[in-house]
């Protein structure tokens, strides 16, 4: 009797883990806007740096060459660039969604139970969610707004993906100039750096947080210089990816890494597996394939 039950059980058990492992795999993602990563390197910021640090990083990857917001927020949610998604000013005017949709999507329709939240500062990054797309899109007004909502959604919440926007980088470089050096710039770099302690903590206190593998991925949209950006050059198209977590390959990432590589790495670790078909630009950077 125990020989014929063993297999069975052992393939129960199997089944268990296999389906038990997708379920936990949950992905986190920060973007801070207009950061560039040089300036990043020199703001004073202990919770970036450590996932960076424990975690798969560079700070040579690539956004999309129009380097205005809607467009590289979209090719970081959709996986593909500009010339796919079609959104290439921030009027949104004719996002090829129907083609090309926000990844949720993608995962909604690998697992309809799935938790998907957004929460931003700058609220025509939602343009291209359909309905459906997220459990629930939320705009606020400030990046305090931005962070305390996240925090109560990590801590109360059943969460699968969870997409936050921090937009007061950007206003300082709009405002007082973008630099490597610029003073003000830098202090908002500093207190996005605080916000992501504030989120990574939230995140930590979650109540089954030992059973879960989180995936954070923190990036940006794009850079800037004097007082804007938009252009194809370095200093408004080089900008910073990490990827920290258990299943992050820890050091700084050989390849060319680009802002449609986002959707992609989240996708991948939440186990949806991608099509052919779907034409994706991005490729998994910085987790094991
Ligand atoms: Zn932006």
């Amino acid at each position: 009797m125990k020989s014929k039950c063993t297999p069975i059980v052992g393939l129960l058990i199997m089944l268990f883990m296999i389906s038990g492992t997708a379920q936990n795999n949950k992905v986190l993602i920060i973007g801070i806007d207009g950061t560039r990563p040089d300036a990043l390197l020199n703001a004073n910021t202990p919770n970036i740096d450590d996932l960076w640090q424990k975690g798969a990083y560079s700070f040579k990857a690539k956004t999309d060459e129009i380097s205005s917001s809607g467009i590289c927020w979209t090719g970081m949610m959709t996986g593909v660039w500009h010339d796919k998604h079609n959104v290439t000013t921030n009027a949104y005017k004719n996002p090829n969604v129907t083609e090309y949709p926000h990844f949720f999507r993608r995962y909604k329709q690998f697992d309809a139970a799935s938790k998907r939240y957004s929460i931003v500062h700058w609220a025509p990054l939602h343009k291209i969610l359909q309905e459906g797309d997220a459990t629930d899109a939320l705009n606020v007004k400030s990046d305090v707004a931005v962070s305390e909502k996240a925090v109560t959604r990590l801590q109360e919440e059943d969460v699968d993906v969870l997409f936050v926007h921090l937009d007061d980088v950007d206003h300082a470089g709009h405002s007082k100039g973008f630099g490597a050096k610029k003073p003000s710039y830098l202090t908002a770099i500093e207190q996005a750096d605080i916000h992501v302690g504030e989120i990574i903590a939230g995140l930590k206190s979650r109540p089954n947080y030992k059973d879960e593998n989180w995936l954070v991925l923190v990036s940006t949209d794009h850079g800037g210089s004097d007082f804007g950006h938009g252009k194809d050059i370095p200093e408004h198209t080089t900008i910073f990816y990490i990827a920290s977590g258990k299943d992050a390959v820890k050091g700084e990432i050989k390849e060319q890494v680009n802002v449609i590589d986002i959707a992609v790495t989240a996708l991948h670790h939440l186990g949806v597996e991608r099509k052919d078909e779907w034409n994706l630009d991005g490729v998994v950077r910085g987790i094991s394939e």
